[in-house]
């Protein structure tokens, strides 16, 4: 019998906000696509990482509204704002209840007041962002008989991060965890190196997912488990190669675009470039301000 059932998913990804500014190779600094996947039963579904701004919530709740079913949960996976501003316009059109990790919720206040700071100096558009998102027991809920179980993997490009298991599907919804084909933010990684984030890929391929959404992608990917995993410990393992081998946030960005010339979001590269670098050039200064200000 097939344990999936009238289980499905479906992934819709979110364009990046427009552009604003340029990188050093005189490109529109832009930011990475969003994905957030569409779990299905025969009539309920839970929907995960809605994004950051009022037109990409607009964007995903008309495909959300085409797949005709009841939105019962929106799962949020980390703290990031990317990842879950737009949660409440979402909860507010279906109806739907917002989980998310105890870990997880903890970081989303944080994410609440970096905002000022952040995200609303690089974007407008962004809708009030309060934090509703509730644990579940176990860290688990169920759609229509399945199981959903969060899976605390701790730093991967922020604190206390989580995925979402679905045993009858083989799937993992990875948030940041796992990247497919977008250059990944390793700024926060700038002080503690990339171990951490390396443990927690071992726990996604623990459960032995065959798929994996990654919540930031190219939509011309597929999300094939075994590949995602092992593309991103190769894109650790380089930057680590190139943290040795460059000695300028400028010469770790261009030699990251010469080995992954079809990444999307190379913002975010620069970004995590200059934040790398500024903390290893600057120690004894506050490394959370040289990350923030790596952004800006
Ligand atoms: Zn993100």
């Amino acid at each position: 019998m097939n344990p999936a059932g009238n289980l499905s998913y479906d992934v819709f990804v979110n364009d990046p906000p427009p552009p604003d500014g340029f990188l050093p190779n005189g490109e529109p600094k832009r930011f990475s696509p969003m994905a957030s996947t569409l779990i299905c039963g025969r009539e309920d579904a839970v929907l995960t990482d809605p994004g950051l701004t009022e037109d990409q919530a607009r964007a995903l709740g008309d495909w959300v509204a085409g797949k005709g079913r009841n939105l019962r949960d929106i799962f949020i996976t980390h703290g990031h704002g990317d990842h879950w501003f737009a949660a409440g316009l979402l909860a507010e059109r279906f109806g739907a209840r917002v989980v998310a990790s105890a870990g997880t919720i903890a970081q989303m206040h944080v994410g609440v007041a970096t905002r000022p700071m952040l995200w609303d100096k690089l974007y407008t558009g962004i809708p009030q962002s309060q934090v509703t998102a509730v644990t579940v027991p176990g860290n688990c809920f169920t759609l229509e008989g399945h199981d959903l179980v969060i899976v605390e993997v701790g730093h991967t490009d922020s604190d206390d991060t989580s995925v979402l298991h679905i045993p009858d599907l083989a799937l993992v919804v990875a948030g940041d965890a796992i990247y497919n084909g977008v250059h990944m933010y390793l700024g926060q990684s700038a002080v503690d190196g990339f171990g951490p984030w390396r443990d927690a890929i071992g726990n996604v391929e623990a459960l032995e997912p065959r798929h994996i959404v990654a919540g930031h992608q190219n939509r011309r990917r597929d999300d094939d488990g075994a590949r995602t995993i092992a593309e991103t410990l190769h894109y650790l393992d380089d930057a680590e190669e190139l943290l040795r081998t460059e000695n300028t946030a400028t010469g770790f960005f261009n030699a990251k675009i010469a080995r992954y010339p079809d990444h999307l979001g190379r913002m975010i590269l620069w970004v995590s470039a200059r934040a790398l670098y500024g903390v290893r050039e600057h120690p004894g200064e506050n490394p959370a301000q040289i990350i923030l200000s790596s952004w800006l």
